[in-house]
């Protein structure tokens, strides 16, 4: 049985000529390699965005204190998404969540402590 015509992975048309060839022609390869990493700049983007909002919020509820208690109801209110964090911080209190350089610890179901730590990176 033949293979099945090979297709030009942008524009899907029926490939001519070399075996091994993947595009119709350069523009082709050129605009699916655009495409690949517009997408991935885009999930990029997508995911900072989230990351900064969550972070924005954590300073705004934190406001001036060192720490602070907070229902998570809360932050879900204003749009706080929990799967997104950037790291987390392992201490006998308990697991950290960080958003950059602030975090929060689950006390108590619905009840979070907000903290801010400058020096994660020293
Ligand atoms: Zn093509």
């Amino acid at each position: 049985m033949q293979n099945a015509q090979k297709k030009c992975l942008y524009c899907d048309e029926p490939l001519k000529g070399r075996a091994d060839k993947k595009f119709c022609d350069d523009q082709c390869r050129a605009n699916y390699n655009y495409h690949l990493t517009k997408d991935a700049n885009n999930t990029v983007r997508n995911i900072n965005r989230i990351l900064k909002k969550n972070r924005a919020l954590l300073e705004e509820f934190l406001g001036n204190e060192k720490m602070k208690k907070v229902n998570s109801k809360h932050l879900l209110d204003k749009g706080f998404q929990f799967r997104f964090n950037t790291h987390t911080l392992q201490t006998q209190k308990g697991n950290y969540k960080f958003c950059y350089e602030f975090g929060y610890l689950e006390i108590e179901p619905g009840k979070l402590l907000i903290v801010k730590n400058p020096d994660l990176l020293k």
